[in-house]
């Protein structure tokens, strides 16, 4: 990635830590797309004169929606404005974490994913997985009902297992298993859990010494647990990330518009790669030789033409590398780091 300052992770950490960033930059692109060209506005088609201005003199617009059989409309408005305001506030704790990470800051990058990995990714699971019921709690501003905390284990891995049948992809994500999926953040006795390591976290942030306890000695205390931590942190991060790509991209299509098969297969074969290539299931050059190669086409945003790039040049290093190249044509520096809807050229 261009000019980041990777000074406090060590250097075998960079491409992971590029990594980051590349799905990072993914899901953000997802989302400044919706706000572009009125996506975020809902049409109302009253069925009378007479509806538009009760609705118009209404306290709460939503509840008169759904009161009044717009539920269709009342759903869209809420899911998209819900989904819109989740993401948001999810990408800013993901891009703080990321951040301090890069610092060397690992308590504070681990604290930050509870926000983004506990609370956000839920809301969006459950959004997309049980949409009915979910928007009628948000609606009926029922919090006591969808208050993380009070959502109990079971609960939880329904949401995930909901939202997991509604992806794209079935061939990798039918073959997840939800508990490991819930366990990396919920379950506090397993290795894997990210719960156990912001539960001490906290421990550690709020009197900000180490309690009398063998387990939490050994959390930062020394520069091999600081590399284990580092290391946990992108093992749990990487495949959060790419889980969550998942989950907003099929939310966008459902709040925002379809999208075209050729759109999802150019950004699935991309974002795939890099998560696989990372994961150690394919080789790198490969995956993109014959039919594929086709994918490893990018359009400039200033002169709209296309750049073909080849598996063993510069610039392929530099799409794996979550940067860039500059345009043939006009020169403009052309971003890989990004989700791309065809539809929109
Ligand atoms: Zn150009």
């Amino acid at each position: 990635m261009k000019n980041r300052n990777h000074l406090e992770v060590p250097e075998k950490y960079w491409a992971k830590q590029n990594l980051c960033w590349y799905f990072h930059e993914i899901i953000v692109s997802i989302l400044d797309n919706c706000i572009t060209n009125n996506k975020m506005e809902t049409e109302v088609v009253f069925k009378s004169e007479e509806d538009a201005e009760k609705f118009q003199k209404s306290d709460d617009k939503i509840l008169w929606l759904y009161k009044n059989r717009y539920i269709e409309e009342a759903k869209n408005l809420v899911g998209k404005n819900f989904f819109n305001a989740i993401l948001r506030e999810m990408c800013e704790f993901i891009c703080e974490s990321i951040n301090a990470l890069e610092k060397g800051k690992i308590s504070v990058a681990l604290s930050l994913q509870r926000k983004a990995f506990g609370d956000n990714l839920l809301y969006l699971e459950w959004l997309l997985g049980e949409e009915e019921k979910f928007l009628q709690l948000v609606a009926n501003k029922r919090f006591d009902k969808y208050a993380v905390e009070n959502i109990s284990t079971r609960s939880k891995i329904d949401i995930m297992r909901d939202a997991i049948k509604k992806l794209d992809n079935q061939a990798f994500f039918s073959e997840i298993n939800v508990q490991t999926y819930y366990d990396m953040r919920y379950h506090i006795n397993s290795d894997y859990s990210l719960q156990r390591i912001w539960d001490k976290v906290n421990i550690l942030s709020t009197d900000g010494h180490f309690k009398k306890s063998t387990e939490l000695n050994f959390v930062f205390s020394d520069e091999d647990n600081k590399i284990e931590y580092i290391d946990y942190y992108y093992k749990k991060v990487l495949i959060l990330l790419y889980y969550t790509y998942n989950v907003v991209i099929k939310l966008y299509e459902r709040f925002i518009r379809k999208l075209s098969q050729s759109t999802k297969a150019y950004n699935y074969s991309l974002i795939s790669y890099k998560f696989t290539k990372e994961f150690g299931n394919t080789k790198s050059e490969s995956i993109f030789k014959g039919e594929l190669s086709v994918f490893l086409s990018f359009i400039c945003d200033n002169c709209k033409s296309i750049k073909q790039i080849d598996v063993n040049s510069e610039d392929f290093h530099n799409f794996e590398n979550g940067s860039g190249f500059y345009c043939d044509k006009c020169g403009e520096y052309i971003n890989t780091s990004r989700y791309i809807f065809l539809e929109d050229y």
